[in-house]
């Protein structure tokens, strides 16, 4: 599966840590990130990670052109929801874009471990 990886500035501890409890798995697809976010996973972990740019840089647009194009089949986006961020039209536009498409989409990082769990349950049938 292609998995997009993004986390807000305060999420991004979240996704590291998440990324490092999953490492097997996530090794077995193909994973995207925003900028900042792929850099930390890919400073942290093993794992291979195509870069976008950084989310207020047009990040989440790039990625949200993929899911557009059907190059997109889970998204992570560890969001936080206490902080305005710049590129706030963005997120909501990728958000949009994945309902449109039916892309599945954790907002948290409860969500992003179910499918994740689900996604291992799917490899060991
Ligand atoms: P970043 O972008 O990974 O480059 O920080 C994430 C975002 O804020 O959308």
């Amino acid at each position: 599966m292609k998995i997009a990886l993004i986390a807000h500035d305060k999420k991004k501890d979240e996704m590291v840590a998440l990324s490092k409890k999953f490492e097997k798995l996530l090794s077995k697809h193909e994973l995207f990130a925003t900028g900042t976010t792929g850099l930390q996973i890919q400073e942290a972990t093993d794992l291979s990670v195509y870069r976008f740019k950084s989310g207020p840089l047009g990040g989440d647009q790039q990625i949200g052109a993929r899911v557009s194009e059907g190059e997109v089949d889970m998204i992570i986006f560890l969001r936080d929801p206490l902080t305005a961020q710049p590129h706030e039209p963005d997120v909501t536009a990728l958000i949009r874009l994945s309902d449109v498409y039916e892309i599945p989409l954790a907002t948290n990082k409860s969500t992003a471990m179910l499918l994740f769990k689900e996604l291992e349950n799917l490899a060991e049938i």
